[in-house]
């Protein structure tokens, strides 16, 4: 991950911070900030996604109790750097979780700013064909393939979350295949 790639988690989430967190002009405010003047509308879905992520990841870097914890970083493309710094001691097992967090969170911010091309690199859990889309009706990640159904009958669909955890766990099999 080079710095100035716009890709990694944590230039989506400064890049929704900077374009996504206010309306474009003529569209409708979805919310007005209580503690800002009346003319600085932001989309309560980005505000509310933004409160949500960093509020993971700061509890989870303190609870992760790092020996020399530093206070979080103003700003927000340096938070994952720093909640890798904070977590760095813990165990192989903690450390993957972490980066499943950090990695679903990139997922998030980018269909958040509409980019839903980002689910489709990902393999089915289920059935391991390339099928995988966001639906925006479902809310849900959903597998294309007309066999990989549920007891229902129904498409299998994911969380942002199982997507994220199968990816970390192929990358740390990828890694120990490697050495
Ligand atoms: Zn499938």
């Amino acid at each position: 991950m080079s710095a100035g790639d716009d890709s990694t988690p944590a230039a989506r989430l400064a890049l929704l911070q900077a374009e996504y967190l206010r309306p474009r002009k003529g569209a409708a405010p979805e919310r007005t900030a209580t503690n800002q003047p009346p003319s600085a509308p932001i989309r309560l879905g980005v505000y509310d996604h933004l409160e949500a992520c960093i509020s993971e990841v700061v509890a989870d870097a303190r609870a992760a109790k790092a020996p020399e914890p530093t206070p979080r970083p103003r700003q927000l493309d340096g938070l994952y750097g720093w909640y890798i710094e904070q977590t760095a001691h813990l165990d192989a097992g903690r450390r993957q979780a972490r980066d499943s967090v950090i990695y679903r969170q990139g997922l998030e911010h980018a269909v958040l700013m509409g980019d839903t091309s980002v689910i489709r690199p990902h393999p089915c859990p289920a059935c391991a064909t390339w099928g995988l889309f966001w639906s925006k009706e479902m809310q849900a990640i959903v597998c294309a393939n007309r066999h990989c159904v549920d007891e229902d009958g129904l498409s299998t669909r994911w969380t942002f979350a199982d997507i994220a955890d199968a990816h970390i766990r192929r990358q740390v099999r990828a890694v120990r295949r490697a050495t």
